[in-house]
């Protein structure tokens, strides 16, 4: 695809997730990005609502200096925003990159993903806020959540929205990528929110709504003795059954 129609596409996919109804995000919350070239990326400025967002709400980034702040073994919040405002394509635009830039930076660079969607659905911090949290997310409920959102989540404790949160997740989902052999599809972050790895606009949107409908078909499982969970065995045979794989290419738009 060419940069413009990726643009584009990073605009209506923030919209559609800024939409009020979905109960994804309100005010600032939440931010986008998509992989423009080997060498950059767009995502969201700093403080941009998705429900208005357009071509002004997007910062280019270089990859390179983000991806090496991940080295850094502490940084003020100050050298951060520098070193962001830095990496900055375009030096003249006075947009601030998202405190998140970091960990966009590095889920951009695992294989197959050139989307990324982070909200803070309600139905899905209603669990992540709760204490039994951990419990409630070790397995998978239903046969269209697996191909959706894959065979399980990355889920990570809570951490220091910014560079502490970015070095912890790429340290995660790169585990993940190496023991599974593939980027994850969702990461879940206790207290904080969750995170849609896409290789199209329509697998990031398709990823979250799935990941919403699942939340609450497991705060329903509560009233009637708790969430039944898939067995591994079932979990792995619907991740690998061809018509499930071809259906996943066919939601992903790389059939
Ligand atoms: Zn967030």
């Amino acid at each position: 695809m060419e940069r413009q129609q990726i643009s584009d596409a990073l605009v209506s996919m923030s919209l559609e997730i800024g939409r009020p109804e979905n109960d994804y995000v309100i005010l600032g919350e939440g931010n986008t990005s998509a992989r423009l070239s080997d060498a950059s990326f767009a995502v969201k400025a700093s403080g941009k609502p998705l429900l208005t967002a357009s071509s002004g709400s997007f910062v280019e980034v270089y990859f390179e200096p983000v991806l090496r702040m991940l080295e850094l073994a502490s940084a003020t919040d100050e050298e951060v925003k520098t070193l962001l405002q830095q990496a900055r394509v375009d030096q003249t635009n006075d947009l601030r990159p998202s405190v998140e830039t970091v960990l966009h930076a590095s889920l951009l660079s695992l294989p197959g993903v050139n989307y990324v969607g982070h909200t803070h659905a309600t139905a899905v911090n209603a669990v992540l806020c709760s204490k039994g949290w951990k419990e409630a997310i070790s397995g998978r409920l239903f046969p269209d959540e697996i191909v959706s959102c894959g065979i399980a989540p990355v889920a990570v404790e809570y951490v220091d929205p910014g560079l502490p949160l970015a070095k912890e997740l790429h340290r995660r989902v790169n585990d993940y990528a190496s023991a599974v052999g593939a980027a994850p599809k969702v990461v879940l972050m206790q207290n904080h929110g969750i995170i849609a790895l896409g290789a199209s606009p329509d697998e990031v949107l398709g990823i979250t709504a799935m990941s919403v409908k699942a939340f609450r078909i497991l705060a329903g499982t509560s009233q009637f003795g708790g969430p039944n969970f898939l067995s591994e065995e079932n979990v792995l045979r619907i991740s690998s059954r061809p018509d499930e794989l071809y259906r996943m290419k066919m939601i992903r738009g790389t059939a």
